[in-house]
């Protein structure tokens, strides 16, 4: 019955690192950048309302924000615990979340990753427009030049990985986000997580310090 929350800047790992988790516990992984991404992609209302603000680096309204995590985390398939990639990321956020579903235990994974390194990531980053998977040109590039090892589509680079909007990211990141790491501190359950070695280093010390937390929350590995 457990919540995992993924906090870190863009480009820490969160979105690599909450499907690792999905696949292992058999939660779901709720990722509100995907979600957006999606309705934009798909052109619906919503997608039509936050294409800009996206494409400018700047957070949605709380409002859209919270109706979307709403409609997400009150579905059957959340009942036995989710992950969080993306939200909260203000206090506001916070809030509302603990106000829609107070009774979870909480644990928090804070990648720690220096901007200098979160700006050579981002800028390096590719994606599949169809199936979503995620390269990084140095680190992790495709077999083939340029397209998906999955779906051998044209990978792109996504619109607010460009230079001018990866600094706004941050800057927003340091400004809205940043203070919750402060706030889950206090809360406790919470572990920073140095997220610059391998996706599988990084994902074993989370294993590691989670295994306590799931043999008491009903949730075990290979579901
Ligand atoms: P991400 O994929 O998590 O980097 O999110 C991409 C963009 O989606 C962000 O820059 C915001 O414009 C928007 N977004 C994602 N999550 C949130 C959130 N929790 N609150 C507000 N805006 C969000």
């Amino acid at each position: 019955m457990m919540r995992i929350i993924l906090l870190g800047p863009p480009g820490s790992g969160k979105g690599t690192q909450a499907s690792l988790l999905e696949e292992k516990l058999g939660v779901p992984k709720i990722a509100t950048g995907d979600l957006f991404r999606d309705a934009v992609r798909r052109r619906t209302p919503l997608g039509l309302k936050v294409k800009e603000i996206m494409e400018r680096g700047e957070l949605v309204s709380d409002g859209l924000t919270g109706q979307l995590i709403k409609e997400k985390i009150t579905q059957p398939e959340c009942h036995g615990g989710y992950i969080l990639d993306g939200f909260p990321r203000n206090l506001n956020q916070v809030k509302y979340l603990e106000m829609i579903d107070s009774s979870r235990l909480e644990v928090v994974i804070d990648l720690d990753v220096e901007e200098e390194e979160i700006i050579q990531r981002l800028s390096a980053r590719r994606v599949c427009p169809q199936c979503q998977a995620v390269y990084n040109i140095i680190l992790k590039p495709p077999k083939k030049d340029n397209k998906c090892d999955n779906c051998q589509a044209d990978l792109i680079t996504r619109d607010d990985d460009r230079p001018e909007v990866i600094r706004k990211r941050l800057q927003v990141y340091r400004r809205e986000t940043q203070p919750l790491i402060d706030y889950y501190q206090k809360k406790g359950n919470y572990k920073r997580i140095k997220g610059t070695r391998s996706v599988e280093e990084v994902f074993k010390e989370i294993w590691e310090w989670l295994s306590p937390y799931l043999a008491n929350s009903g949730l075990r590995a290979g579901k």
